[in-house]
């Protein structure tokens, strides 16, 4: 799989795949993460890539030309699956977006900054558009890595343990049951007895209705959702 990420501060996605499980992917060759400095494909002399926006208001716009020149020179490069912009007002993330883009190929994400970006990159280039929450970043980047690391733990052979993924929260419209490590009795404070007896079913079971029960308590519309 291929990411590539368009922003006009490709520093500050440095350290989320530098490090870790994103790091040990990408050296492994499951994926390859590509982030790309809006401001290299400007045409203006001071590499601007933003200007005011049409019509007044305070705030910049990213600007047509650098987005439109980055996005068609990676098209040249490969075919792109999705095309996502992150914007508040995209469709919401989540497990199940997740899970349908770890089955992509090739995707392109464009990190908006300050007021956004010039709607008609949205209209003519944008395949499709992400938001991680209501709540209003002051970049798009963060957005993107969280989206990007959600899709590239998923990927067969990133994660250590293969089946570890399939046992998160939300995978199975559950959120996750207690873990818990040794020592099995910390200064009184004891693990389940269960975990112990070495039942793998009955532990399974065990795990099951736990998550049952905390998915109730925390998160009920998981029941009601169709995902
Ligand atoms: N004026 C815009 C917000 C711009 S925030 C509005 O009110 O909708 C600047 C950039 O941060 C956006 O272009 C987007 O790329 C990113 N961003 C902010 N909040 C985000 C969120 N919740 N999810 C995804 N991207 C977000």
């Amino acid at each position: 799989m291929h990411i590539d990420i368009i922003t006009c501060l490709p520093k500050l996605l440095e350290s989320p795949f530098g490090d870790s499980i994103l790091l040990r992917a990408q050296t492994k060759g499951l994926v390859e993460v590509n982030v790309h400095d809006l401001r290299g494909y400007s045409k203006d002399k001071h590499h601007k890539v933003d200007d005011y926006a049409f019509g007044g208001g305070a705030g910049m716009v990213l600007m047509m030309q650098p987005v439109v020149d980055c996005i068609n020179a990676l098209k040249e490069q490969r075919e792109y699956d999705e095309i996502i912009y992150m914007s508040p007002d995209g469709e919401q993330f989540s497990q199940a977006i997740a899970n349908e883009l770890s089955l992509k190929g090739n995707i392109m994400i464009l990190c908006g900054h300050y007021k956004g970006v010039d709607e008609r990159i949205r209209e003519h280039y944008i395949t499709r558009e992400i938001s991680i929450g209501d709540y209003v970043l002051s970049g798009g980047e963060l957005a993107a890595a969280v989206v990007s690391d959600a899709v590239i733990r998923l990927l067969p052979g990133v994660l250590g343990d293969e089946t570890s993924a399939l046992t998160d929260s939300f995978q199975d419209g559950l959120v996750a049951p207690p873990v818990y490590t040794r020592p099995a009795n910390f200064e009184g404070i004891e693990v389940p007895d269960i975990l112990l007896s070495g039942h793998e079913k009955k532990i399974e079971e065990w795990r099951f209705e736990q998550a049952v029960e905390r998915t109730k308590k925390r998160r009920p519309d998981l029941f009601n959702s169709s995902k």
